[in-house]
């Protein structure tokens, strides 16, 4: 009888602090999905503990029959209990492991966010003082102009560096636009977002003797982001203007789009300079110029690239030096 009762009293003080562990556990998970599993966890613990006293006075009052019926009963809340705290503390882990996961998913990606707004920060300063330095100069020049001719072939110079700061700005600001803000849907009429892209780029300094083609259903209407599909097609478009070959008989652009049963393809294929192939897995990274005619930032096709997966669909290029390229885009409709 005194080792039963000792064996009882023992698991009782032992029971005791293990509800009061369980109640600090349970306060660490109230937010996670286990909490109320743990509610009932910690009832049980307390319903041992009634078990507990219980028994004590059975023992004290020598009612065996009783003793007996009681200690069954425990017995076999014990095995449910045991199991209720193999199967929460396995999801439990489960859960924590999940958001490990996660957690060193969101690492990688922050540490390159962070690299990129490394170089970013570096070529921002680089790239705007540039130009702002060659204005400088330059008014400087015009200033103690000689001719007339001297003076209006700075401001020309002055006139293009400020289209380059200008195109710059544009791009960063498209950039942190795609980054920042969420995707609104809305019927897009592709066609005529086509022609008003080609519209916007008619006074862009091209060679006019290029041919623009289109070919695309007049009523091709998608459920996506007008103004990235608008920022995407202006990307591509003026590449395809600013690369033209001009040794060619016959610049053309040609773009095209076709719905598809998940979304729509795009095609804008030039007959210009091409791409180097060693260059063509490098010309959607931040900055990467492939070209020594490239005056622009080296940020048109990282925005094009950043739309795309932020609409979640793909793009490919294909290319030839010296024979053109085409920039693919599949986007999903958003239904
Ligand atoms: P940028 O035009 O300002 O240099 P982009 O990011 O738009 O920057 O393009 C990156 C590089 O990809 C360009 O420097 C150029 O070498 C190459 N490129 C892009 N589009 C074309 C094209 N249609 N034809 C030939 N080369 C292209």
């Amino acid at each position: 009888v005194i080792v039963t009762l000792i064996g009882i009293v023992l698991g009782t003080i032992v029971m005791f602090f293990a509800v009061s562990k369980t109640t600090k556990l349970r306060n660490l998970l109230l937010t996670g999905s286990n909490a109320k599993r743990w509610k009932w966890l910690i009832y049980m613990m307390v319903f041992f503990l009634v078990g507990y006293g219980a028994s004590v006075a059975l023992v004290l009052t020598n009612q065996v029959q009783i003793l007996l019926i009681v200690t069954g009963i425990v017995f076999f809340a014990g095995a449910v209990f045991v199991l209720l705290v193999v199967m929460t503390a396995k999801s439990d882990i489960q859960q924590i492991q999940d958001s490990s996961i996660s957690l060193i998913s969101k690492n990688e990606e922050l540490e390159k966010i962070n690299t990129e707004l490394d170089l970013f920060a570096y070529r921002v300063s680089h790239d705007l003082r540039g130009p702002i330095a060659s204005i400088r100069g330059l008014i400087e020049i015009v200033r103690y102009a000689k001719s007339k001719e001297e003076s209006d072939l700075c401001l020309e110079k002055i006139k293009s560096s400020t289209v380059k700061l200008e195109g710059f700005i544009q791009d960063i600001l498209d950039l942190s636009r795609n980054s920042r803000t969420e995707i609104e849907v809305e019927p897009v009429e592709v066609r005529s977002l086509i022609t008003e892209v080609m519209e916007s780029l008619k006074y862009m300094d091209h060679d006019h003797r290029v041919e623009l083609l289109l070919s695309c259903p007049q009523v091709l209407v998608i459920q996506t982001d007008r103004l990235r599909l608008k920022i995407l097609l202006t990307n591509l478009v003026t590449n395809a203007y600013k690369y033209t070959d001009l040794e060619k008989t016959n610049p053309r652009i040609e773009v095209w789009c076709v719905k598809n049963p998940g979304g729509f393809n795009l095609s804008i294929k030039d007959n210009g300079i091409g791409i180097k192939e060693e260059y063509q897995e490098k010309i959607f990274e931040m900055f990467f110029r492939g070209t020594d005619k490239s005056a622009g930032t080296g940020l048109g096709l990282y925005v094009v690239n950043e739309i795309v997966l932020k609409l979640k669909g793909k793009i490919q290029v294909k290319s030839r030096l010296h024979e053109g390229s085409e920039f693919e885009v599949n986007l999903p409709n958003y239904l």
